[in-house]
């Protein structure tokens, strides 16, 4: 018996027990619990419309520690799979050690005054987590998540050594609104907005965000614009992969994204610090959510692909080498699997492969742990048979940017 306890029911939790419900071998129970009971009970019946399979749902504000681990407690899974907030991570995590219970997640901890994209707050339960003898795996989703995997199998297969990595994150997909982001808003955001900031030769490199653009062909997608920004993989890859003499991370954006992104950061509505609103403190880029489309509506109308991978270069045998290994994924054939687009649809997919793993026992570990600290075989092979297969190509040199 494997019971799985899913709290989230957005866009990725969706992708995620929809995926999960396919694969009743391994999820012999699943439960899913959100801040608001109708969101879980909507992705019930889509799920048992879908694959048959009946699927719990609660009602939980995952915050609060005690209200979680008494949710725990009456349903008694193997497993808690996070796909609520990064903010949730660490009231979660604390919910899991005082109910004995393992622990996954796609996004790196977050305090919501202050936008870090740092591992430390979580890295700091190692010891807890392995004295409790409790795994913890953090960021199975694409990026973070399968771009560590990918790397950890160039390097198992490919690579001696990995010099420099690229992740190369490309959504080609057209959603046919004016301003929408693809994963929540607050957070994406949050990121996009943040200083740029990539790994070279041992130290941290910050530029101001979005002043770096590159034009790259993707496979299957064409060229596009695309931009150095920070992502939490790169701290947890430069510390694990400590070879690693350059790490950089980008991401496409449209203009007109780019356009309407300035204007509210100019006029103030990406901003998280509060401001007084008729007698109440509002943070505006809490509001800003409000009013933009929600990220698990934008399936049906989003069309395109999205091309995400690694481009790493090193020495095999004394030779220098690049792969670019990379998936393709189709917003509409995800609409049509799971009534998700594709970004939901590549964190759902890795999210539910984490959790089939550490079910299974085949990733398995007493502390905190990072996807680039596990064999990517496994990994990669159920990404295949899921619904994400990869590609790899050798380049013919490095990238000269
Ligand atoms: P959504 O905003 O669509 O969904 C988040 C869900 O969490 C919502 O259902 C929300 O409830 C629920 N929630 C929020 N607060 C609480 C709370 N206190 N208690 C219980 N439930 C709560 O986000 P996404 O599905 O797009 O993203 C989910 C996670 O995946 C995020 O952490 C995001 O950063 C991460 N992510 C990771 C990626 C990767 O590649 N690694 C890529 C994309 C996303 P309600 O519906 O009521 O608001």
């Amino acid at each position: 018996m494997s019971k799985v306890l899913v709290i989230g029911a957005g866009g990725v939790g969706s992708v995620a027990v929809h995926k999960m419900a396919m694969l009743p071998t391994v999820f012999t129970e699943i439960t899913l619990a959100s801040r608001r009971q109708f969101k879980c009970d909507a992705i019930a019946k889509d799920v048992k419309a879908r694959t048959g399979v009946t699927i719990q749902t609660a009602e939980v504000d995952a915050d609060d520690i005690d209200a979680t681990a008494a949710l725990i407690e009456r349903v008694k899974p193997a497993l808690v799979v996070n796909l609520a907030l990064p903010y949730q991570d660490l009231a979660i995590m604390e919910a899991c050690l005082k109910t004995g219970v393992h622990y996954m997640d796609t996004a790196n901890y977050e305090p919501r005054d202050e936008a870090k994209f740092e591992y430390h707050w979580q890295w700091a339960y190692h010891e807890r987590f392995k004295e409790a003898g409790l795994c913890a795996l953090l960021g199975s989703g694409f990026d973070p998540g399968v771009t560590s995997v990918f790397a950890t199998y160039l390097k198992k297969h490919h690579l001696d050594t990995i010099r420099t990595l690229d992740i190369l994150d490309c959504n080609g997909g057209d959603h046919g609104q004016h301003f929408a982001t693809n994963f929540n808003p607050e957070i994406n955001i949050r990121e996009v907005t943040a200083d740029a900031r990539h790994w070279e030769k041992g130290e941290w490199v910050t530029s101001p965000a979005l002043t770096h653009k590159q034009r790259f062909d993707f496979p299957e997608v064409g060229e596009r614009n695309m931009y150095l920004m920070y992502h939490e993989e790169l701290e947890s890859l430069s510390t694990h992969l400590p070879e690693i003499e350059r790490a950089r991370f980008w991401m496409t954006f449209g203009d007109a994204y780019l356009t309407h992104l300035e204007v509210l950061q100019n006029v103030g509505m990406t901003s998280i610090e509060p401001v007084l609103y008729e007698g109440k403190e509002i943070i505006p880029l809490q509001f800003l959510k409000a009013v933009l489309p929600e990220p698990s509506d934008l399936g049906k109308s989003t069309k395109g692909k999205t091309c995400i991978g690694d481009i790493a270069t090193g020495l095999k045998d004394g030779a220098e080498k690049t792969f670019y290994i990379y998936n393709i994924c189709d917003h509409e054939a995800c609409f049509e699997e799971v009534g998700s687009q594709a970004v939901s649809y590549t964190t759902g997919v890795p999210a539910m492969i984490g959790a089939a793993l550490m079910l299974q026992g085949v990733w398995a570990g007493k502390g905190v742990f990072n996807m680039e600290q596990f064999d990517p075989d496994p990994y990669m092979d159920m990404l295949n048979e899921h619904g994400l297969p990869w590609q790899i190509t050798e380049l013919d040199q490095a990238l000269d940017f």
